[in-house]
């Protein structure tokens, strides 16, 4: 029976030391935490400081030159960072209508910052941002299950705030990421196979439109706009704040499981470990969401680190994990977590350092589970790079994340058995054109094995046709949307839904 586990670096920083360290040297023997950690400090920055409590009441503006400018203008990818003249700090819906009024009268071209984690810097500007980092609360309904939530809420303190009540949040795992950027884009995570995506969960959602109207999107109010806000990426209007209808955990309500397993293996092996992993985390139970990440390791051989969870206690989660094909080793989870929701989340999000490199991502969905021949390909392709110059995070879609169709919601990409992120870091020993470089060779030899869609909450600013990747052929139809409510275009930046 597996035990629980002492406190352990976040898989995060594991992937991102591997990264950093391959890319100079051999990583020597033990994964232990000093290590980790040192590899991890010496090629990052701080983490983003917590912001100062500031005075409530009135729409504060910080402009350019106050001395806390620059601070506020952080965000995740901090190379792609810009100090507005204005930012617009928001703390309730009548500090956004003011501030989108008062950037009308001006004139001025602006951005809409949430939890500011896009990858691509669509919520940094040089002219204006409307800030909305302090519209953080979370307050539930009198039916337990409603919440309503600000759009500058971290991922952390909701799926904390959800698990107190014993309900899920089906919206991914990184705890600063915002609620605001991450749901209307999509948000996956964990939780997908049983509950679908972040943006399934909403019922309603507070805007304000690009002719400045407040107005609510729902199933029944506005039902373009609101299905237009699930997974469009923004862009159409603002969202200050989300109503969503949480899922309460069942049918073992005190009970979940998360767990790591990682192996390094020669190359033969790591393909057939590779199509094996993805057939199972494919059809296995459906409360069962688990993902692999692919990191190159020196002497061609390939090292997973899989991780994942379920909404079930231990002897379900070992009735599945048997079921893991386990012909080419005797593998066992290296981490097992077992217990309430809440004290998994603490264990896998509160313990998050936080550490970031500046980093290329790209996106590509698998309609199915690869074969060993196509896994074979993909992994010589990945091990022929240069160490160090890409990871691949393989997620496991389908389950709930299924069943809606491709036109229910504005984020298209139902049918696909698994959301592949690339991640390319730019450090000393390669620099933004190299990392380009090896993305490209990446996608080169995954093309014959994915739909061609990406994920618009991976934003990606070199890809060339993104409005079809991004949404495929629900895209015409966002933009009708776009021209109904924001015809003047207001809402816009380099990959914004264009007016038809
Ligand atoms: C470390 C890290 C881990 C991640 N993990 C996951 C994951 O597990 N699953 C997943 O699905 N994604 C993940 N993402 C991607 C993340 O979901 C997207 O980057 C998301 O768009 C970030 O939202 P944000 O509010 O933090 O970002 P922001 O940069 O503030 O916003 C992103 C975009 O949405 C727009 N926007 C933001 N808020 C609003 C609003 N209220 N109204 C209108 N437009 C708005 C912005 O203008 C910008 O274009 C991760 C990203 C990072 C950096």
């Amino acid at each position: 029976m597996p035990k629980k586990q002492a406190p352990r670096p976040h898989r995060r920083d594991v992937l991102r030391a591997l990264l950093a360290a391959s890319a100079g040297s051999v990583i020597a023997g033990t994964l232990g935490s000093s290590v980790i950690n040192q590899s991890a400090q010496a090629a990052s920055t701080q983490p983003l400081p917590t912001l100062s409590v500031l005075p409530s009441g009135n729409l504060q503006i910080i402009e350019s030159i106050n001395q806390d400018a620059a601070y506020y203008a952080q965000g995740f990818q901090f190379h792609l960072q810009k100090l507005p003249k204005f930012r617009y700090l928001c703390r309730s819906h009548a500090h956004v209508e003011q501030a989108f009024a008062d950037i009308q009268a001006r004139g001025l071209r602006f951005a809409v910052r949430s939890g500011g984690h896009c990858f691509a810097g669509h919520s940094q500007s040089d002219s204006a941002v409307i800030d909305l980092r302090e519209l953080n609360h979370i307050e539930f309904d009198g039916d337990g299950i409603h919440v309503r939530v600000g759009a500058g809420v971290q991922l952390v303190d909701l799926h904390l705030e959800a698990a107190q009540r014993n309900l899920v949040v089906a919206a991914g795992w990184c705890p600063s990421v915002g609620v605001g950027g991450h749901c209307l884009g999509g948000g996956v995570g964990y939780a997908a196979r049983a509950y679908g995506l972040l943006c399934d969960q909403l019922v309603s959602a507070q805007v304000i439109d690009g002719m400045g109207n407040a107005l609510t999107a729902s199933s029944s109010e506005n039902p373009d706009l609101f299905w237009a806000l699930k997974g469009g990426g923004g862009s159409i209007a603002l969202v200050s704040e989300f109503t969503f209808v949480l899922a309460p955990i069942a049918p073992s309500p005190q009970q979940a499981t998360s767990f790591e397993l990682a192996v390094k293996l020669p190359f033969e092996q790591a393909v057939e470990f590779f199509a094996q992993w993805q057939t199972w985390a494919h059809q296995t139970d459906p409360r069962l969401t688990s993902q692999c990440n692919v990191i190159p390791y020196p002497g061609k051989n390939v090292f997973f680190v899989i991780n994942g969870q379920m909404l079930a206690g231990a002897a379900d989660f070992l009735a599945q994990f048997k079921t893991f094909p386990l012909g080419i080793a005797h593998l066992e989870p290296s981490k097992v977590f077992i217990g309430s929701l809440r004290a998994i989340l603490e264990e896998h999000i509160l313990k998050d350092p936080g550490h970031y490199f500046p980093t290329k991502y790209q996106s590509a969905f698998c309609a199915a589970p690869m074969e060993s021949s196509a896994c074979r390909v993909l992994l010589g392709q990945l091990t022929d790079l240069p160490l160090g110059s890409v990871n691949l995070m393989f997620e496991a879609l389908g389950g709930a994340a299924a069943t809606p169709t491709i036109d229910d919601t504005a984020y298209p990409h139902r049918d696909a058995a698994f959301l592949v992120q690339l991640a390319s870091s730019i450090t000393e020993k390669q620099d933004s054109t190299a990392a380009h470089a090896a993305l490209a060779s990446m996608q080169q030899a995954l093309r014959p094995f994915v739909t061609g869609g990406a994920y618009v909450n991976y934003r990606d600013p070199d890809l060339r046709d993104f409005a079809q990747a991004y949404w495929g052929d629900n895209y015409p139809r966002l933009q009708a949307v776009k021209a109904k409510y924001d015809p003047q275009n207001m809402f816009r930046h380099a990959q914004s839904i264009a007016l038809p």
